[in-house]
This record gives structure tokens, C-alpha cells and sequence, in this order.
């Protein structure tokens, strides 16, 4: 005889173990996920299936590995040897997750439940539309790209976005060199059709922009010897320079190579419509220009998802532009709702408006002023609970709280309105995380950690300020740890920003950026491809044929 106790309220079930069948099973709490991305994929690597009932549903069955997809588009590394079917990644798992290739379409917080359409279903009753109940739902669902509502982007530009994506400006790329080379065409319109345009210069447009341009010179070069001079590769940035989330000696360093190159980078100018023949801009306080074009890729940033936006409006997040999560990756008007990854961001409490709980819960001796020892005795968890204090003292170089409390003596005693000068501007230093897969991956498997531990955790593993030394369970808050970036710039040599204020370029950082992404594969399998398609992009060029 088997005896388990289920999840829900201490319910107790027998199991005769030679008729399993025939017993009732424990029942497991329903958890679904949204999306087989960066988030989902990492959470559903990390989550425990014997103690949920787990339902996967996405429109893709496979997880992409993104930071790859620039170079998908100009064949340096094919489509299939980034991407791993999400079946054969949850395989493994100790009990079997579900999966559904379906999109969600509408989200009800409510009743529990979501509502689901597929393609493939349509055939089969009517309508493809199907709901799926959850005790537990985890929103990971990406985001799209954003046009800004700019007139004739959604119809004449491309976007790097999905596999797809990478595919179709692939093709279109080979088609404008064919369309060149055709004998109709004068040197004007040859020109014309062999003009990049890119818009947007983020990490994925200059990428796109840097491999677009080793194609040209590496590989074009020698099939349409007789084109190569008339190529041109444009980045249209709105900002005054390009890659503005990185430090400045590599933004300095993308622009004079760029320049070097031939690649024109025209900061300063917005794109106010796209044609199917011209790009319109607009600079500073000037007039209008047209510029034509034969290729164009959009690349400027993220928006919601029509379904996320749906759901912030029914559940009173109208007014913001992403969905909100508390540091637990909850969303706080739902008591059994999480989301990650690229669809939402973290809103961090502010020291401010805690002080006075802050202040009492210190102040053991009810005294109405703190020590020095009483302030020490809190301070590892205020630095938890509130990480922009710990960013404060590091951005102002100061090591420990003799340091914010200007004269700190041992016998300083602090009243609350001295804690408030001290902390007033720690709050500055709140700032929300980027939109990148290094950010989705962890907060994945945070999340998975935490639903582990939930029944431990009974009670609300969540409060405004919980203390770690109490003993109690405590989850601590997200906590995103940084481990640096990469731009790729072609011409083998790519930018690389570590932790520790380490910046690199060059040729050695290309290599750096080689083995990190080969060792950041899902599998053996996508990482043997990928390392075999840059051997033989080493050894053949890229394939053109398109
Ligand atoms: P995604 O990975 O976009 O996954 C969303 C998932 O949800 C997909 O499976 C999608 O099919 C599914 N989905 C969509 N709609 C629905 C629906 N209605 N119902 C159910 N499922 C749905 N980040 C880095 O850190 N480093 C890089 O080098 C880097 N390079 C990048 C290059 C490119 C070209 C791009 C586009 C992005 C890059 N990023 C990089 C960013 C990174 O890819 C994203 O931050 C990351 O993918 C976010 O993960 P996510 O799980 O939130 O969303
Ligand atoms: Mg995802
Ligand atoms: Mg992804
Ligand atoms: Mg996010
Ligand atoms: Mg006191």
C-alpha cells in the first residue's frame, strides 16, 4: 500500500500499488506555461513534474536560440542548427509535460483559465478553439515588434524576430543581387536595389548590419564581382549614437569601424513611412528625405502582445506600457499568475515608501532612534529586499553604512528623519531589466525554483518586507546577475562588455563570443551543428542559393 498525501489541503490518498489503475492518483496542481522561448524553455527545464501537472502551449513546438538568429540571415549558420523541438527537451523530465501547439488568445484570471486557438485544429472542429483550466499559469509569451504605428513598415519592412524571419530577409537579400544583375537595369537602379536599409542600432540591427556586410565583401564579392561596388548598407538611428545600452568605448569603437567598412550610420534621423520603393526620415529640425532602397529590416524594439494587452486591461494595468510583475514574478492583481521573460517587467518597491516599517522593524528597542548595531543587524536584508541601495553605495563608491551615514560615530544614534536624508536618493538607481534572453533564462529557472519550494512555503512566500533570519521560508526576490554582453561586428571581431567594468574588442573577443555561444546550446545536438556550420562557412563561404 502506497499512502501520498496530495498537494491540495492535506488530502490523503490510498493507492493499492499492484492496481495502479484502478486508484485514484494524487492530484497535482495544473500548471501551464505560455511560450517556448528564452523564459519558458528555461523554467520548464528547471521545474519539478512530479509536483505539478504541466501543459506547455505555444504556435512553435521548438525553442530558437536567438542570439544566433543575425547570422541565420545570411547563411552563416543554418536555420535547423538553432533550434531544438521543445518534446525532445522536456523528455527527460521525471513525469511526462504536455505539449499543445496552440496560441493563446484570451486569458481569464478568473475563471481560471485560457483560451486557445490552433491552425492544425481548424480542420477538425470547425473552429481550432479550445480552453485549457491552470491552478498555476506562468505568462511567458515574448513580445512582438514595435512600428511605432510608422506608416508602411508592417508591409514593406522586414523583421528579425523568428526563424522565419531570418529565412525570408535571407532570400530577399539574394533576390535583390539577382534582380541587380539583370540586364534591364542601369547602374541608377542597380544601386537602388542593392541599398540595405536598417533600422534601428540596437544589438540586432548593427549585428544584422555587420553580417550583412561580411557576406557582401566575403562572398558576394566573388559571385557578382561585377555588383559589389554598387552594394550599400545604411542604419537609420533615432538616438545621437548606436548601441547606446553599451559602455562608450564600444559604442566609439561599432561607429569607426562601421566607417571604415563603408556602412553609413545616420543617427539623429526617425523614419516617418516606408513605401514599397523609399524610406522616408526625418532629422532635427530639418526637412524630410526619401532615400530608395531595395532591401529594408526593422529593428527597433519590442511592443505587447494583443493578448497581454487584453489582459492588462481586464485586470487594471490599462495605463502601463508593459505587463507588471512584483520581485517574485507575480502578477500582483493575480494571486496565481506569473510572468517572465520579454512580456513583463519587474516593478522593484521603492525604499521610500517602506521607511517607516523599515525604520520600526530595526528599532528593536522601540526606542525611536537606531544605532549603529540596530542598522547593522537589518542591513543584509534591506539589501535584498531593496538591491538598488546596494547599486547606490557601489555608483556612489561607498562600502558600508558608516559611509551613507555622513559622521557615523559608535554612539550615533539616527532618527527617522536622518534615514530618510541618508537614503533619499537610492531610489534613483531602480531600473528595469533588458529585454534579453540572459534576462528571460534566469528568471526561467527562478521561477521554477520557487514553484519547487511553494508548498514549503505555504503561507504568502511574499510580503512588503519579509526578514531572512526570522527563520521563516523565505523566498528571496529575483535577483538578475549580470554576466556581460557581446556586439558581433564582422570581419571577424566583435565588442564585448564583462562584469567588472571589462570592455574588449577585437579579433580575440570574436573568439571569446565563439565559445560562449557554442558552450550557451540547449544540446549536443545544436551545438555540434552550429559548430559545424561555422567550419564550414570557414572552409566553403556562405551558401547563396536562394
Ligand atoms: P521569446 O523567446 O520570444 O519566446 C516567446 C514564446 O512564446 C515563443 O515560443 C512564442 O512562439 C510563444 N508565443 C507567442 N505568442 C504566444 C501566445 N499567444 N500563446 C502562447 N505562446 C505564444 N538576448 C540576449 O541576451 N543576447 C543576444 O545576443 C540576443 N540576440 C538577439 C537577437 C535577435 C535577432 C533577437 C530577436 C533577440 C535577441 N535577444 C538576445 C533577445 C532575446 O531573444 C529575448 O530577450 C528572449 O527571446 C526573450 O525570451 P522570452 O521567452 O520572453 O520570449
Ligand atoms: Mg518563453
Ligand atoms: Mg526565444
Ligand atoms: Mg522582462
Ligand atoms: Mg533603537
Amino acid at each position: 500500500l502506497v499512502l501520498s498525501a496530495a498537494s491540495s489541503g492535506g488530502l490523503v490518498a490510498y493507492a493499492d500499488s499492484k492496481q495502479e489503475n484502478a486508484a485514484e492518483p494524487p492530484e497535482k496542481k495544473k500548471l501551464v506555461v505560455l511560450g517556448t522561448g528564452w523564459a519558458g524553455t528555461s523554467l520548464l527545464k528547471n521545474i519539478d513534474t512530479s509536483l505539478y501537472d504541466v501543459k506547455v502551449i505555444s504556435p512553435r513546438n521548438y525553442f530558437a536560440f536567438t542570439p544566433l538568429l543575425p547570422s541565420v540571415t545570411c547563411g552563416t549558420v543554418e536555420a535547423r542548427s538553432i533550434v531544438e523541438p521543445i518534446r525532445k527537451i522536456v523528455k527527460r523530465k521525471t513525469d511526462p509535460v504536455k505539449f499543445l501547439e496552440a496560441e493563446c488568445f484570451k486569458i481569464d484570471s478568473v475563471g481560471k483559465k485560457i483560451h486557445c486557438r490552433s491552425d492544425v485544429g481548424t480542420s477538425l472542429n470547425g473552429t481550432g478553439e479550445f480552453e485549457v483550466d491552470y491552478d498555476y499559469l506562468v505568462i511567458a509569451v515574448g513580445a512582438t515588434v514595435n512600428t511605432f504605428n510608422t506608416p508602411g513598415v508592417a508591409e514593406n519592412c522586414h523583421f528579425l524576430k523568428e526563424i522565419e524571419d531570418a529565412l525570408r530577409i535571407r532570400r530577399s537579400v539574394i533576390e535583390c543581387f539577382e534582380r541587380a544583375s539583370l540586364p534591364c537595369l542601369d547602374e541608377e537602379e542597380k544601386r537602388k536595389h542593392l541599398h540595405f536599409v536598417i533600422v534601428g542600432g540596437g544589438p540586432t540591427g548593427v549585428e544584422f548590419a555587420a553580417e550583412l556586410h561580411d557576406f557582401v565583401t566575403e562572398d558576394i564579392a566573388e559571385l557578382y564581382p561585377h555588383l559589389s561596388e554598387l552594394v550599400s548598407i545604411s542604419v537609420i538611428q533615432s538616438a545621437e549614437h548606436i548601441l547606446t545600452m553599451f559602455d562608450k568605448r564600444i559604442t566609439t569603437f561599432a561607429e569607426e569601424k562601421f566607417l571604415r567598412d563603408g556602412i553609413e550610420v545616420r543617427t539623429g534621423y526617425r523614419v516617418v513611412k516606408v513605401s514599397d520603393k523609399d524610406v522616408t526620415m526625418k532629422g532635427h529640425s530639418m526637412d524630410e528625405v526619401s532615400v530608395p532602397y531595395g532591401m529594408i529590416v526593422w529593428s527597433t524594439g519590442i511592443a505587447s502582445r494583443p493578448v497581454i494587452r487584453d489582459f492588462m486591461n481586464e485586470i487594471g494595468q490599462g495605463k502601463r506600457r508593459v505587463l507588471e510583475t512584483n520581485e517574485w514574478l507575480r502578477v500582483p492583481q493575480c494571486d496565481t499568475v506569473y510572468s517572465i521573460g520579454d512580456c513583463a517587467t519587474i516593478s522593484q518597491r521603492k525604499i521610500m515608501e517602506d521607511l517607516v516599517e523599515i525604520f520600526k522593524m530595526a528599532d528593536k528597542d522601540n526606542s525611536g532612534t537606531l544605532t549603529l548595531d540596530e542598522i547593522q543587524d537589518v542591513i543584509e536584508d534591506i539589501y535584498v529586499r531593496y538591491p538598488q541601495l546596494e547599486l547606490y553605495m557601489k555608483s556612489k563608491h561607498m562600502i558600508d553604512i558608516h559611509d551613507l551615514i555622513k559622521d557615523a560615530k559608535d554612539d550615533f544614534e539616527l532618527s527617522i528623519e536622518d534615514l530618510k536624508n541618508a537614503l533619499a536618493e537610492v531610489d534613483s538607481q531602480v531600473k528595469s531589466l533588458p529585454a534579453t534572453a540572459q534576462v528571460a533564462a534566469q528568471q526561467g529557472e527562478y521561477l521554477a525554483q520557487c514553484l519547487n519550494k511553494m508548498e514549503e512555503c505555504h503561507e504568502h512566500p511574499e510580503g512588503p518586507l519579509r526578514i531572512t533570519k526570522s527563520g521563516r521560508h523565505f523566498f528571496r526576490p529575483f535577483r538578475y546577475k549580470h554576466f556581460g554582453q557581446f556586439a558581433p561586428l564582422g570581419g571577424e571581431q566583435a565588442a564585448a562588455e564583462l562584469p567588472g567594468d571589462w570592455v574588449s574588442f577585437g579579433h580575440s573577443t570574436q573568439w571569446l563570443w565563439y565559445s560562449v555561444y557554442a558552450s550557451k546550446q540547449v544540446s549536443w545536438r545544436t551545438r555540434y551543428l552550429v559548430l559545424s556550420d561555422w567550419t564550414r562557412r570557414f572552409i566553403f563561404g556562405r551558401d547563396s542559393s536562394g
